[in-house]
């Protein structure tokens, strides 16, 4: 979702500006029913998509779901950051992230622009982050017409200046392998290709899936000095194997979990504990929620609009994943496939980063503030 001004500012003044964290209504007392006795923590949601008008959904999901900090990705460009600023200083508990302007990208100097630009984000508009979407490789065209990869030189000093700030670039960087395939009832998301022809990448005109991988993985190599967050999961879920190795080959390197338990989890459950319990620093929660006045996106699109009463089910979902050891239950979110997934039952201390620990230290937030 995009980041559009929609309502006045001064109806937001006087929102709450701090969120009480419940940990979770299925927790208290006795624990959820998948792990009794377990108290969670405070938790982080590092992948969201907030509009301004969304913001008094957004609390109540927070306070229902025990959510101190709401990381917005689609923060806005400069141009949209003065708004921004006086959002999160009426709601603190939402974090805004950088957006890139790309309609200024046959500029000269694009790169060394949005690096300028972020550095007044950063410092003078109080965001934590730079976010970069799909478009980057898939979807952008330069002024000859030719597509911009993900390694585009022109954008090194903008990455450079992401670690000069010391803060996080959350890039999200092709989808799954599915989307790659013929999208005929025989492709295993062909319900979500079916109602999302653009998020197909089949055919001569795309670029291959691994060879976008790779320009991302040239990224990560030519910038040691800056740390990135590969969403989704390292953009392959499908594949541990991967995820391993870039994490194990990058120390710069963390991934995220948004949208991506229904691959993760179709994993054997214990090959996945194995992978969290060994990269327990590198791993955020998030789950790519969107919310808008008019809307709610849960990780995808699917045929109907969910409404606020589908957002806590959608995250004891995800509890249910991490904290349980249940074996063929229900993925978040449906439209991405009907296969069912196994839990992987982590350890209270790989929860404790996952949830919270490894988000705020990216996002350098002390922990007392987060109202435990
Ligand atoms: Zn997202």
């Amino acid at each position: 979702m995009r980041h559009v001004i929609l309502v006045p500012l001064c109806a937001l003044a006087g929102l709450l500006t701090t969120v009480s964290c419940r940990g979770g209504g299925e927790s208290a007392p006795g624990g959820p029913a998948w792990r009794p006795g377990y108290v969670r923590p405070t938790v982080i949601d590092f992948h969201g998509h907030i509009y301004p008008d969304g913001l008094a959904r957004l609390e109540t999901a927070m306070v229902d779901n025990g959510l101190s900090l709401m990381v917005n990705l689609s923060g806005g460009t400069l141009e949209e950051a003065p708004d921004a600023a006086k959002l999160a200083a009426a709601f603190p508990r939402m974090v805004p992230f950088f957006n890139v302007d790309w309609r200024r990208r046959g500029e000269v100097g694009f790169g060394a622009a949005m690096a300028a630009d972020l550095e007044v984000a950063v410092k003078r508009y109080g965001f934590r982050g730079l976010k970069i979407p799909k478009v980057l490789g898939l979807y952008l065209r330069d002024r000859d017409g030719k597509r911009v990869p993900v390694d585009w030189p022109e954008l090194d000093p903008l990455w450079k200046k992401a670690g000069e700030l010391g803060v996080p670039v959350a890039i999200h960087t092709a989808d799954p392998r599915a989307f790659w395939l013929p999208p005929t009832p025989e492709n295993e998301r062909y319900e979500e290709l079916a109602l999302h022809p653009r998020w197909s990448f089949y055919g001569p005109e795309w670029p291959d899936r691994m060879a976008l991988l790779g320009e991302l993985e040239n990224v990560f190599r030519k910038h040691p000095e800056t740390t990135f967050v590969s969403v989704h999961f390292g953009n392959n879920a499908e594949d541990l194997d991967y995820v391993d190795r870039i994490l194990g080959t990058y120390p710069n390197v963390c991934v995220d979990t948004a949208a991506r338990l229904g691959e993760i989890g179709r994993h054997p459950p214990e090959k996945v504990r194995a992978l969290f319990v060994k990269y327990a620093d590198r791993i955020v929660f998030g789950t790519d929620i969107g919310i808008s006045a008019q809307g709610i996106m849960l990780g995808s699109q699917g045929a109907e609009m969910p409404t606020p009463a589908d957002i806590q089910p959608f995250y004891a979902a995800h509890w249910r994943f991490f904290e349980g050891t249940e074996k063929s239950i229900a993925h978040p979110t449906p439209v991405q496939g009907r296969w069912t997934i196994d839990a992987i039952g982590l350890p209270d201390e790989v929860l404790e980063k996952v949830y919270w620990r490894n988000a705020a230290r990216l996002l350098k937030v002390d922990p007392k503030t987060l109202g435990r």
